[in-house]
């Protein structure tokens, strides 16, 4: 599996599952776990979820998916905004835990700018850090102006992601915000890589794949794991689309194929507000 390193020296795979609308029906729930539990053996042992999902209900799906195999798991969640005061994001945390059956998230992250002054947050994140129940910090969702003032605050310059809206249709971040986080070494995490399945159905890029001997998915996939710092997140409920899509781990795509896909997605000529799903 292809690695990013986070700020600090620690890798993790570049390649990992999302788990938005996982645990939201009960018919798919052990089909769902089976596939995270083949993600880890496939080497995606990045898992994404959030105190948003399912209200909870995403990150239990997770706890279960991990049991017995915490170690093999770098576990990515995500506070509400409106639980990031100083004293509520600690017990966000301390609720996330204890649905995912486990004594520290591996990188606990903002999960969109609300009302709380950044500066609580980061006291919040960096108390977390002290008593070991979270091991990095992170973001999601900042613009180039939110990240520049989330910056000025000294201790959250320890942010080890932000992750964000990007794939193949979605390229405004090139224009500032990838290149601002790329001089400072922080990862990208890109959320919504294959566009909640709408790319899969781009008939250019359908038709790209064909030639290519891939599949939708995995070209957009390799588009983004081609690029440094990128850490791609698709979320399959589905065991053979999770095959698939770890596929693109093992794919390069070469100078003739990137450029095919700027033709067919050009690249931004100016700056675009961060967008959000
Ligand atoms: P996505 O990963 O781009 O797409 C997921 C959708 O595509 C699901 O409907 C899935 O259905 C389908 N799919 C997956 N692999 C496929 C394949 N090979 N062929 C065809 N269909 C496929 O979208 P996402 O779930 O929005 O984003 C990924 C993760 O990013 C989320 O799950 C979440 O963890 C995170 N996220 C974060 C934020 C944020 O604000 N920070 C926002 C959105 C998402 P099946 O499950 O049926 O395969």
């Amino acid at each position: 599996m292809r690695s990013v390193r986070l700020p600090g020296g620690e890798t993790v795979a570049a390649l990992g599952m999302g788990t938005w609308h996982i645990g939201d029906r009960g018919a798919t729930r052990s089909e769902e776990i089976a596939t995270l539990r083949e993600g880890l053996d496939l080497g995606l042992t990045l898992i994404d979820t959030a105190e948003m999902y399912g209200e909870g209900a995403a990150e239990e799906l997770v706890g279960e998916a991990i049991a017995g195999r915490r170690d093999e798991a770098f576990i990515v969640s995500k506070v509400y905004p409106h639980n990031a005061s100083r004293r509520g994001v600690v017990a966000a945390c301390e609720r996330s835990l204890e649905r995912l059956g486990t004594d520290r998230i591996d990188l606990y992250l903002l999960h969109w700018r609300g009302s709380v002054p950044f500066a609580e947050t980061i006291a919040g994140f960096e108390a977390l850090q002290a008593a070991g129940k979270i091991r990095h910090f992170g973001v999601s969702n900042l613009d180039i102006g939110d990240m520049r003032e989330w910056w000025t605050h000294a201790p959250g310059r320890a942010v080890a992601t932000n992750q964000i809206l990007y794939n193949l249709g979605r390229r405004g971040p090139e224009w500032d915000l990838l290149p601002w986080l790329a001089e400072r070494s922080i990862p990208v995490m890109a959320y919504s890589p294959i566009e909640q399945a709408r790319l899969v159905r781009h008939a250019g890029l359908a038709a790209f794949a064909r030639t290519q001997g891939m599949t939708p998915a995995q070209a957009a996939l390799a588009w983004l794991l081609a690029q440094d710092g990128v850490i791609a997140i698709p979320k399959t409920g589905n065991r053979a689309r999770l095959k698939e899509n770890a596929g693109a781990a093992a794919l390069d795509l070469d100078a003739a194929q990137m450029a095919e896909l700027d033709r067919l997605f050009p690249p931004p000529e100016g700056a675009i507000p961060l967008e959000m799903l």
